[in-house]
């Protein structure tokens, strides 16, 4: 599509000014560890960047971002994956820590809705009672139900400190809601 092709010029414009600047030099040696040890897992909603939203800087966290936020299995493996590198190549590093942040508005909510879900569900060949529960409604309690997870995963060892957040899109003020940070 042409008009798609004219704002990714756009973007591409902008890496070559990134390119010339010094700023891809300031990421962590190690990449598996970020310069926050930060672990943030977000919607993909473009109101929810945490480089906007938590002001992070180039190699701060590691940001995993899927339909909601949500710790599905792929989440755990990435997670599990970044623990296991962390025990087995920088056992001395200090541990990274997880934020589950959820988000008020989210279009996720809509998996709730019968009709969407239904459509989708045949058209993906994907199991529709696996969508249902992906729905953030009240994000309070899917950011803690979802910090559970983690905190039950075998994968994941008891140094992570994992906690929870509601990012209000109205407000622009995240909440913590569940576990606590470390420190
Ligand atoms: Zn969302």
């Amino acid at each position: 599509m042409i008009v798609g092709m004219t704002q990714l010029e756009d973007l591409l414009d902008r890496n070559r000014s990134f390119a010339m600047t010094n700023a891809k030099d300031d990421g962590p040696a190690i990449p598996f560890i970020p310069n926050m040890q930060a672990y943030i897992i977000t919607c993909i909603d473009p109101r929810v960047d945490p480089a906007h939203v938590l002001g992070l800087n180039f190699g701060d966290a590691i940001v995993d971002r899927n339909v909601g936020g949500r710790v599905t299995p792929a989440v755990l493996l990435n997670v599990g994956w970044v623990h296991h590198l962390h025990t087995e190549l920088a056992p001395a590093a200090d541990w990274f820590e997880i934020a589950v942040i959820h988000h008020t508005d989210c279009g996720s909510g809509l998996f709730a809705n019968e009709d969407l879900r239904h459509a989708f569900a045949d058209a993906s060949g994907l199991d529709e009672a696996a969508l249902a529960p992906l729905a953030v409604i009240d994000p309070a309690e899917t950011a803690a139900a979802d910090v559970r997870l983690l905190e039950e995963s075998t994968l994941i060892g008891s140094q992570v400190a994992i906690s929870g957040y509601v990012y209000d899109v109205a407000t622009g003020i995240v909440s913590r809601v569940a576990g606590n940070p470390s420190g």
